[in-house]
């Protein structure tokens, strides 16, 4: 059975920086939940920051690639630097990925760890801007479909297809 790494916020998990979930409400999902498909993670948790925590955004909203190369930092708005904290959660999330045999992830777009289409651009004014987070980036790289929330029906897609050749 295929598994999918979930955004462990979208599950009702309340992980967020400002200590709430982001629960999603959806039949699919709840069918996944059923039949034991899901992995709830969180990668700014798991990479050691704390619940509740300062916001924080990737410099520039340049994304999770720039990130992953070193070319980039993450900051909270007072300017602290929290890049090695997301830094490893990405790659605790691939770990468990790769442990897993997991070839899809759903998570929380938006997000600098968890976004897939958009991220904040940087400057803490709530603007989005195109781009992956650095989990989302990572997990692609390495060949992982990464999902948002609102795009649940084309991960189902996708399962099918995977599924359909297994
Ligand atoms: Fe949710 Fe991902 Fe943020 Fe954790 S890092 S709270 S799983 S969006």
């Amino acid at each position: 059975m295929e598994r999918i790494l979930v955004s462990a916020c979208l599950m009702g998990r309340r992980v967020r920086f400002d200590g709430r979930a982001k629960t999603v409400d959806d039949a699919l999902l709840a069918g996944w939940r059923a039949e034991g498909r899901l992995v709830p993670f969180c990668p700014e948790v798991e990479g050691g920051l704390p619940v509740p925590r300062p916001p924080a955004e990737i410099e520039g909203g340049v994304g999770g690639a720039a990130v992953l190369s070193g070319a980039a930092r993450i900051l909270t708005p007072e300017g602290s630097d929290v890049t090695r904290h997301f830094l490893s959660g990405a790659y605790s999330a691939l770990a468990l990925a790769r442990s897993m045999g997991i070839r899809i992830a759903l998570l929380k777009d938006g997000s600098p760890s968890c976004g897939s289409l958009r991220i904040h651009d940087g400057t803490f004014r709530g603007s989005v801007t195109p781009g992956a987070g650095v989990t989302a980036a990572l997990l692609e790289a390495d060949g992982i479909r990464v999902y948002g929330e609102d795009r649940i029906a084309e991960a189902a897609e996708y399962l099918g297809e995977l599924e359909a050749t297994l």
